[in-house]
C-alpha cells in the first residue's frame, strides 16, 4: 500500500498591481485539492511579512497549505501549473513555490520566517536555504517569491486571526465593487469585537473592500469562524460572488514590531521597535508631519510621524525626557532627510514633568518680582521684598501613559488594533468539511 505523506506547500509573489492575488490562487488550488483523494490538514495560512520592504505589491502576504496525500508528485505538478497559469508575470510578479515533505516543520524554517517579518532577505539566501533543507522549489522571474513561500510554511502561530475572503466572478475583475455601506455598518455593530477593522465609524467608511483590480470582493477579519460567517451573511450586495475561503493569519498581531532595534540593526527597510527617551521637542514640518528623536543607548534615532497616521497630535505633545517605545519601519535616507523610523505606534511609558519657570510673585503686593541680574535673585519693585528662586509651575500634559496606534485607514495588515491589545487567539478548530471553503452555486 502506498504511504500517506504530509506535504507543506508555500507560494508567493504571483500578483502585480495590475491584477491577480496570491490568495485567489490559493482558492483555486484548494478548489482543485478538494476534489482529489487527499486530506487538507489545516486552514490555508495567510502570512504577512515585513511591510516595509520596497517591492511588495500590497500587504506582503504569502500563502501556505498543509495536506496529506499518497501521490505528492501528481499534486506538485498540478500546483506548478496553477502557479504558471495564475501568476501575473507579464506585469512584474516573481512567483516562488516550495514543497516540503515532512510532518514537522524544523525550527530553522521558523527562524527564517521570523527574520522575514522584520528584515530584508536576499533571494539568494532563500535559494541556498532551500537547497540545504530539502525543499523542492519552483520559481519564475527572479524568484523573489521564494522568500515568502518558505516563510509561509515556516511560520509558527502564537496568536492568530482569521480572514474570510470573498472572490468575484472573472467577468467582474477590475470593475467597481458595490456594497451597501449600511449593511457593513450593521455587520460591524453586530459582530465587533469578534470581527474588526470592518467599518471606520469616524469617517463612515467601508474598510473591507479593496480598491484594485484583484479578484477579491471583500475580506472580513475576525477571531472566530462563526463570527465571520455571521458577518458575511449581513452584508448586502447585488453582485453574484464566486465563493469564499477562510484563512488563518498573523494579521492584526503586530508581529513585525517585536524586534528591538538599535543603531546597529537600523538598516533601511527593517521593522521593529525602539525603546528610549525623547531627546528634543518634536517639530511639525511642512505637510503636517512631526519629527523628533529618541535616545537609545546614547544614540539619537530620528523618528517621523506622518499626518496620515493621525498620531501627529500625540507626537507633538511629547517633550524631552518622556520615556516611550516607538514601533515602525526604517526609511532610507534621502537628500533632505536622514535615515528615519516611520512611526507605526507610540507607547508612552512615562511622562516627564513639564515645568514652566517664571519670576516669583511678591506675597505682600501680589505682583511679579523683577530679576536683579543673573544668579542674583528677584526683588519686588513696590515693597522691596526679595526672593532667591524662580517660580516653577507644573503644566498639565495632554497625552497619557498608554498605547497610541494609527487611524484605521492607516493600519497595515499586521497592525494590532486596539481591540486586540492583550488578546491571544490560540485555537481555531479546523474541520476539513467545515464552512471555511465554499464555491457558491449561482
Ligand atoms: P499581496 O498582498 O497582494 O499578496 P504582496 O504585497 O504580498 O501582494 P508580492 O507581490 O507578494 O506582494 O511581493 C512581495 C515579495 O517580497 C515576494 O517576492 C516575497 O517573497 C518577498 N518578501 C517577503 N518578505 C520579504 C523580506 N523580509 N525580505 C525580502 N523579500 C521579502
Amino acid at each position: 500500500m502506498e504511504k500517506l505523506r504530509t506535504l507543506h506547500i508555500g507560494f508567493d509573489d504571483t500578483d502585480s498591481p495590475k491584477g491577480m492575488c496570491t490568495t485567489f490562487l490559493a482558492y483555486k488550488i484548494v478548489d482543485y485539492l478538494k476534489h482529489q483523494d487527499l486530506e487538507i490538514l489545516d486552514f490555508p495560512r495567510l502570512i504577512r511579512f515585513n511591510p516595509n520592504i520596497p517591492w511588495k505589491t500590497r500587504g506582503n502576504g504569502a500563502v501556505g497549505l498543509k495536506i496529506r496525500t499518497k501521490d505528492p508528485s501528481k499534486i506538485k505538478n498540478k500546483i506548478k501549473n496553477f502557479v504558471v497559469k495564475y501568476s501575473d508575470t507579464n506585469n512584474g510578479a516573481n512567483p516562488g513555490l516550495v514543497f516540503y515533505e515532512n510532518s514537522e516543520i524544523p525550527n530553522n524554517f521558523t527562524e527564517f520566517s521570523e527574520l522575514a517579518l522584520w528584515q530584508l532577505i536576499n533571494r539568494k539566501h532563500a535559494k541556498k536555504f532551500a537547497l540545504e533543507n530539502n525543499l523542492e522549489i519552483f520559481y519564475l522571474g527572479n524568484g523573489q517569491g521564494l522568500v515568502g513561500a518558505i516563510g509561509a510554511i515556516g511560520y509558527r502561530f502564537n496568536d492568530h486571526t482569521l480572514e474570510l475572503l470573498s472572490y468575484r466572478k472573472p467577468s467582474k475583475f477590475g470593475k467597481k465593487r458595490k456594497i451597501s455601506l449600511q449593511s457593513v455598518k450593521k455587520m460591524h455593530e453586530k459582530t465587533f469585537p469578534h470581527t474588526f477593522n470592518s467599518f471606520d465609524n469616524k469617517k463612515s467608511r467601508v474598510m473591507i473592500t479593496p480598491h484594485g483590480p484583484d479578484p477579491v470582493f471583500c475580506g472580513i477579519r475576525g477571531e472566530k469562524i462563526l463570527a465571520l460567517l455571521q458577518a458575511s451573511k449581513i452584508l448586502e450586495t447585488d453582485e453574484k460572488l464566486a465563493g469564499h475561503m477562510i484563512f488563518k493569519s498573523n494579521q492584526g498581531t503586530g508581529d513585525h514590531l517585536k524586534h528591538i532595534l538599535d543603531k546597529k540593526s537600523i538598516k533601511p527597510y527593517t521593522s521593529g521597535i525602539v525603546i528610549g527617551k525623547v531627546s528634543e521637542t518634536p517639530k511639525m514640518e511642512k505637510g503636517g508631519h512631526v519629527f523628533f528623536s529618541i535616545i537609545c543607548k546614547d544614540e539619537a534615532i530620528p523618528c517621523a510621524v506622518y499626518k496620515q497616521t493621525g498620531l501627529t497630535s500625540i507626537a507633538e505633545n511629547l517633550i524631552s525626557g518622556d520615556s516611550i517605545i516607538v514601533g515602525g519601519g526604517i526609511r532610507k535616507a534621502s537628500k533632505i532627510h536622514p535615515r528615519v523610523l516611520n512611526v507605526e505606534f507610540i507607547e508612552i511609558k512615562n511622562l516627564h514633568t513639564n515645568l514652566s519657570q517664571s519670576n516669583p510673585i511678591c506675597k505682600i503686593c501680589n505682583k511679579k518680582m523683577k530679576s536683579k541680574g543673573q544668579n542674583q535673585g528677584f526683588k519686588c519693585i513696590k515693597c522691596g521684598k526679595k526672593s532667591k528662586s524662580k517660580l516653577s509651575k507644573v503644566i498639565p500634559r495632554k497625552i497619557k501613559k498608554q498605547m497610541y496606534i494609527p487611524n484605521m485607514s492607516a493600519h497595515r495588515h499586521l497592525t494590532r488594533p486596539l481591540v486586540r491589545i492583550g488578546k491571544v487567539n490560540k485555537i481555531s478548530k479546523f474541520t476539513e468539511s467545515g464552512p471555511w471553503f465554499s464555491v457558491y452555486k449561482n
